[in-house]
């Protein structure tokens, strides 16, 4: 072994002594690519301009102009998107990459499936964000995958897997009785889909632990089983306390991260905003009172209005009555928000319904909510890049940019639906999906 090593050592030293001095090699220049954008949404500027040159080094962008016939320079790969309309790469703020109702039972995700499984599930599933135009995803909890998430993050930034670029909130963190599984005898002792404490000592020690595996943002469950009381309304039970969640914010502010809070109405609600959530996640049931605190807070909305619109439970049964009073409350709730001009970050909660949903029903339902087309594209191009810190990184295309450009057919602004056209997808510079525009 010894004199194995200072063999190879000998070659070394020889092969470097017999180097001639060489000049130092120059870089070789990033690829060039020069997409023609028929009419660009550029995801902040409310104008849509014609004719457009977009011009990508590597994975930024460096330039966008309108098209002449100089854009395309020597060496440029061209990309025709003149009859197409070019957005940048959409945001999904809400997903679970790890969940698949494919049993049509969220138990079984987590009492059935290993986390293997589930990861490597995660990976064939990454793809069709990408498909659907969507290039960056905060995935708001692995559901009882642990930090699955982290290592799906990695293996799509390694170039592993084809998939967005990802911010992660692996385990969440709820209470004891605020997270599923629920409802099993008291015999077993189960596993959870969140990670449950007691007290603001627990709280702080599990944001530590999940920032310390890897997660971008901290994801708290302040509301849990919701039902509908005899007067009518929807009652929801509260989980986190306020000492509990403010021992949270306070570690994921202090290391400069975000904390997403899942809250419908009620003493979770008030909770959450007085404990100065970042964003709420789904807002069912936001009074004209919350709206205004979240105005003044700068708190985010994501609404996530898919999984609370389709799929109902049986009508006559207390979890049908439950389904359609959230379906009810959501709508207005929602109009309220986009009235007062709460800052709106579009989220789909996919992994909660069948992958096979085109995630493009988001932004129908938020156009019927009240939103314009072009509000409900920038909820998912630069105002969740805002919510990620991300702003002129993502969500827009604009000169610096990470090069996350998507095309469709069509024109969103007139039908949004057309947002389901994707016909080019390139992020980080890299193409893909191309087909006929
Ligand atoms: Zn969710």
């Amino acid at each position: 072994m010894k004199l194995g090593i200072l063999s190879i050592c000998a070659v070394i030293v020889s092969a470097t002594a017999a180097a001639q001095p060489s000049p130092t090699p120059k870089p070789t220049p990033p690829p060039v690519t020069v997409i023609r954008a028929g009419a660009l949404v550029d995801g902040t500027s409310n104008a849509v301009r014609r004719d457009q040159a977009i011009r990508i080094e590597g994975n930024r962008i460096v330039s966008v102009q309108p098209w002449s016939a100089g854009a395309a320079s020597a060496g440029a790969t061209v990309v025709d998107l003149s009859g197409s309309t070019v957005l940048p790469g959409m945001i999904d703020a809400h997903t679970h990459i790890l969940l698949d109702p494919k049993y049509d039972n969220y138990d079984m995700n987590i009492l059935k499936e290993s986390t293997a499984f589930r990861a490597a599930r995660a990976a064939g599933l990454a793809g069709r964000f990408l498909d659907q135009g969507f290039t960056t995803i905060r995935d708001v909890e692995t559901e009882g995958a642990g930090y699955a998430d982290v290592g799906v993050k990695q293996a799509i930034d390694l170039g592993y897997i084809a998939g967005p670029r990802m911010f992660v909130c692996t385990r969440a963190i709820s209470s004891t009785g605020g997270y599923a599984l629920d409802g099993y005898s008291p015999d077993h002792d189960l596993p959870t889909g969140a990670q449950l404490i007691d007290g603001p000592v627990e709280a702080r020690k599990a944001a530590r632990e999940q920032l310390a595996n890897g997660a971008d943002w901290i994801k708290v469950y302040m509301n849990h089983r919701s039902w509908v009381d005899a007067k009518g309304n929807l009652v929801s039970q509260p989980t986190l306390t306020s000492d509990e969640l403010a021992a949270i914010i306070e570690e994921a502010h202090g290391q400069g991260k975000k904390v997403a809070c899942h809250a419908y109405n009620g003493v979770g609600m008030r909770r959450a905003l007085d404990g100065k959530c970042d964003s709420i996640e789904h807002g069912l049931d936001l009074t004209d009172q919350d709206v205004a605190q979240m105005v003044k807070q700068g708190t985010w909305l994501c609404p996530t209005m898919m999984p609370y619109f389709y799929e109902w439970a049986p009508e006559g049964t207390a979890a049908g009555a439950k389904d359609r009073k959230r379906a009810e409350v959501h709508g207005p709730s929602m109009q309220r928000a986009v009235k007062a001009g709460v800052k709106i970050a579009f989220g789909t909660d996919a992994g909660s319904f069948s992958w096979d949903e085109p995630l493009v029903r988001e932004f129908v339902l938020m156009v019927e909510a009240g939103m314009t087309p072009m509000a409900a594209i920038q909820s998912a191009t630069s105002k969740a890049a805002e919510m990620l810190d991300m702003t002129g990184q993502l969500g827009v295309v604009a000169p610096g940019a990470y090069a996350d450009v998507v095309a469709v057919r069509g024109d969103p602004l007139a039908d949004v639906k057309a947002l389901g056209n994707v016909v080019f997808v390139m992020k980080d510079g890299k193409v893909y999906r191309k087909s006929a525009s």
